[in-house]
């Protein structure tokens, strides 16, 4: 028997027992002629104490190393008084070592295996199985563990069939890049990885199974920002004969259950909902952090009459001044200029300001007219010190300005203290919903999706596909949390004559439209329920949870950011014999 207890699992009640465990030792010391390591399993860490009088156990602990695997038999004591560690679950006892068996000895280790590690990450990479040793990785591991089976349990409990749908497929367009396999059997054809299962489960409600889930695999070939990965998972889903609440409440009940369970937090179920319209008017961004109150206000009726051009020439021709107001007595003028540079690097042609001391300070307040300070006073609802930037401009366009700033206040630590922005609670979810149907894209000149091309637009502004596409609103939904994209989704178009009309308008003649989706098109005219979807990031979830910046540490083999794996070595050159079975041949510079 290699074991009959967990390391992590010894307390004071087992004084006196005779135990054995297993596992890695941790950190050794020698005292004086006692010599004590940890020794540590995936449940925690206990020290064992190596004295002369059991000598055949003396002996073996003088020759471990770090990381060496030993099997240790012992007594369970409490430690003797004013030796307790209170910061080790197992700080109340020791084990005396009766005997200790070597199992596997361990080269010099590239780096200490422990919470603190001082490595740089391609180096952690490469030695992921000692980094995944590490306590705060083990943890991460499990608490993904603990989501996925917590999410599988709900769905499940609420009629959902896990299905699997296939790795080698076809491109699903989600607006990224494939990756793409060459077929050995038909020379010249490829296999696309699935950018998500997109078709396949909206496949799956036109078979009939109503409601479908799978913990997916998504694949998308994008030049890698700093937090993506080119493989990552999601909580896919979809469900037949629903509207856009129902799917909502699933993913509520489901996150509900996760938060509950892992970290013991009720959250407040529905969750808030805002239209895309109304979030980006007064946060200027379709994620934005409610844990923080800060909003913009809209103060364009103050300047309607105004003589100052710059505000009342844009009001008058359609377009809005927006405000974000903040406590800025800390705020320097030098930093008022580097946050103008900030806001014009982002499109911006300036950043208007005034500082509300007595007299407000301003370089544009004398263009105000005496009711004009009046009128932003009142509808802003100043308080000395207050600072208010403008953002001036057509349609979304200076609340998506005043929103970078907003954005930049909350997570630069330099004026999140300042202005004393604090959350005002720990997790805000937002459901955005109504979303604009497409996108106008300048490169291709063209319109295109916004979310994915199989998104049904609002009923009632059908008719507007055909006068105005761009103010056509869909049944798109995401579901943001404190700050991220954590899911999206919508209702789709189950009807082959509407989803064809919107793949024309994206510019698919019925050729290109056959050749890239002809697959679902078919589907669809041979009697698709009405259904919706979602999917949910199952990486950035659990990176949330554990309070990790990066994906990376929540999944067990990820890539770099150049999208290498350190450990495998992949991706790496195949022999040519191989291309040559697939029909390949390589033009690569260098
Ligand atoms: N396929 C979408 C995505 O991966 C999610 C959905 O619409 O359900 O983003």
């Amino acid at each position: 028997m290699y074991r009959d207890h967990s390391c992590g699992g010894l307390t004071a009640d087992l004084a006196g027992r005779s135990v054995i465990l297993a596992g890695w030792v941790h950190a050794k010391r020698d005292h004086g002629g006692v010599y004590f390591f940890n020794l540590r399993d995936r449940t925690g860490v206990v020290q064992v104490v190596a004295h002369p009088e059991q000598a055949e156990a003396f002996q073996a602990a003088q020759g471990l190393g770090l990381e060496f695997v030993v099997a240790v038999s012992g007594t369970v004591e409490r430690r003797p008084e004013g030796t307790e560690n209170p910061k080790l679950a197992t700080g109340a006892v020791e084990v005396r070592a009766s005997r200790i068996t070597l199992l596997n000895a361990c080269k010099a280790l590239p780096f200490m295996v422990e919470d603190d590690v001082n490595a740089n990450e391609e180096t952690r990479l490469k030695y992921r199985y000692l980094d995944l040793r590490r306590p705060r990785m083990l943890g991460n591991l499990s608490l993904r563990h603990a989501v996925s089976m917590a999410a599988r349990r709900v769905l499940d409990a609420e009629g959902f069939l896990e299905i699997e749908t296939p790795i080698l497929t076809k491109a699903t367009p989600e607006g990224a890049r494939d990756y793409l396999v060459p077929s050995r059997l038909t020379p010249g054809t490829f296999y696309a990885l699935p950018q998500s299962p997109q078709i396949f489960k909206q496949i799956l409600m036109v078979s009939g199974l109503e409601r479908y889930f799978q913990l997916a695999r998504a694949f998308r070939d994008e030049d890698l920002r700093a937090d993506r990965q080119p493989e990552h998972t999601q909580i896919d889903i979809e469900m037949s004969f629903v509207e856009e609440s129902d799917v909502h409440a699933v993913v509520e009940k489901m996150l509900k259950t996760v938060f509950r369970e892992t970290l013991g937090v009720d959250l407040a179920t529905p969750f808030p909902r805002m239209d895309y319209a109304e979030v980006m008017r007064r946060y200027g961004s379709d994620k934005p952090d409610l844990r923080y109150d800060l909003a913009l206000s809209d103060c364009s009726e103050v300047f309607r009459q105004s003589k100052f051009k710059v505000f009342g020439e844009t009001v008058r021709s359609g377009g809005r001044v927006t405000a974000l107001t903040v406590e800025g007595t800390g705020v320097t003028r030098s930093e008022i200029d580097r946050l103008t540079d900030f806001i014009k690097a982002q499109g911006a042609k300036g950043l208007p300001w005034v500082r509300w001391n007595d007299p407000p300070e301003s370089p544009i307040l004398k263009f105000f007219s005496p009711e004009e300070v009046d009128g932003l006073r009142r509808s802003l609802g100043i308080a000395k010190g207050n600072i208010t930037f403008f953002g001036v401009g057509e349609g979304y366009a200076p609340s998506v300005h005043l929103g970078t700033l907003r954005k930049e206040f909350l997570t630069n630590p330099d004026f999140s203290e300042k202005l004393g922005l604090r959350p005002a609670k720990p997790w805000a979810f937002l459901w955005v919903t109504h979303f604009p149907l497409l996108e106008w894209s300048p490169e291709e000149n063209r319109w295109t999706f916004a979310h994915n091309p199989f998104t049904a637009p609002i009923e009632g502004e059908l008719p507007k596909l055909d006068t105005d596409p761009g103010q056509v609103r869909s049944h798109q939904y995401d579901l943001v949390l404190n700050g991220v994209e954590l899911a999206s989704g919508s209702i789709r178009n189950h009807r082959g004559d509407i989803q064809r009309k919107i793949l024309s308008l994206m510019g698919y003649d019925p050729r290109e439209m056959d050749r890239q989706f002809g697959l679902l098109l078919n589907a669809l005219d041979f009697g698709a329920p009405p259904h919706g979807g979602i999917a949910l990031g199952l990486d950035r979830l659990v990176a949330i949870l554990r309070g990790e910046d990066s994906i990376r540490d929540v999944i067990a083999f990820p890539k770099t950011a150049k999208g290498t794996c350190p450990l495998s070595e992949a991706p790496s050159t195949v022999n040519p014999k191989q291309l040559k079975e697939l029909h390949i041949k390589l033009d690569v510079a260098g």
